[in-house]
């Protein structure tokens, strides 16, 4: 699978399908209805270090000495074929227990979550086997580390098609047919995808996205005043 794809969804087509969207619904209920970002945020590798007690439990099974940083490609082609098949035997979703946020992960959502006109929603795919076990799993987790995500959570294996706004993701395959304004979360498994905005550290990542959230804001007002909202 090739994973350089090129990001096309710009702030202004996002801020034109939601200020759409709110100018049917205003019409509705007769009323102005404030812009709203719809943000989705990846759980695995984007907020939550999957990687290191993943590659902790193989290294115990196989007796190997696997490091995060030997992880550069999204099909695993740094393991052996049986080493990933065991890899994925050894991914169940009682590895939630040892899985750590990223640094500044909790304060980034948290800020996030509390800035007006933002809407938060967790996205995750889960694995075919032991679907709801996952899903229990990650909730769980999400109410431990981001209570503000918990109640809010998607599980889809697309991401696009969601009516989300943004999306916050790691895995190449999310940044094709893209109907959102993607940021990436640069892995060292996505460094071939082509996408503009992006961050690697979560401080850095929180100013983005609270930056995208103020224009995204700010250019839906400007949007709104220039059309007679309603009858
Ligand atoms: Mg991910």
């Amino acid at each position: 699978m090739s994973d350089s794809h090129v990001a096309r969804v710009d702030l202004l087509s996002a801020v034109k399908k939601s200020v759409g969207m709110l100018f049917q619904t205003g019409k509705r209920h007769g009323e102005r209805l404030l812009p709203q970002i719809n943000v989705g945020i990846d759980l695995d590798s984007t907020i939550a270090r999957i990687d290191e007690p993943w590659l902790a439990r193989l290294n115990k099974a196989c007796q190997t000495n696997y490091r995060s940083n030997q992880w550069t490609d999204w099909d695993l082609s740094f393991l052996t074929e049986d080493e990933r098949r065991v890899f994925f035997e050894v991914f169940t979703p009682d590895l939630y227990e040892a899985v750590k946020p990223y640094p500044g992960a909790i304060e980034a959502i948290r800020d996030l979550a509390q800035k007006p006109g933002v809407k938060l929603v967790c996205v995750t795919t889960n694995p075919s086997k032991n679907a709801d076990a996952f899903a229990y799993a990650k909730k769980c987790w999400l109410q431990k580390y981001f209570p503000d995500l918990a109640h809010s959570v998607l599980f889809s294996k697309k991401k696009n098609g969601l009516g989300l706004d943004v999306l916050v993701d790691d895995a190449p395959h999310h940044f094709q047919d893209v109907d959102f304004i993607p940021v990436l979360v640069e892995r060292p498994w996505n460094k071939s995808v082509d996408c503009t905005l992006r961050f690697r550290e979560w401080n850095t990542g929180k100013i983005l996205l609270l930056s995208l959230a103020d224009q995204f804001t700010r250019t839906a007002k400007q949007i709104q005043n220039m059309v007679p909202l309603l009858s």
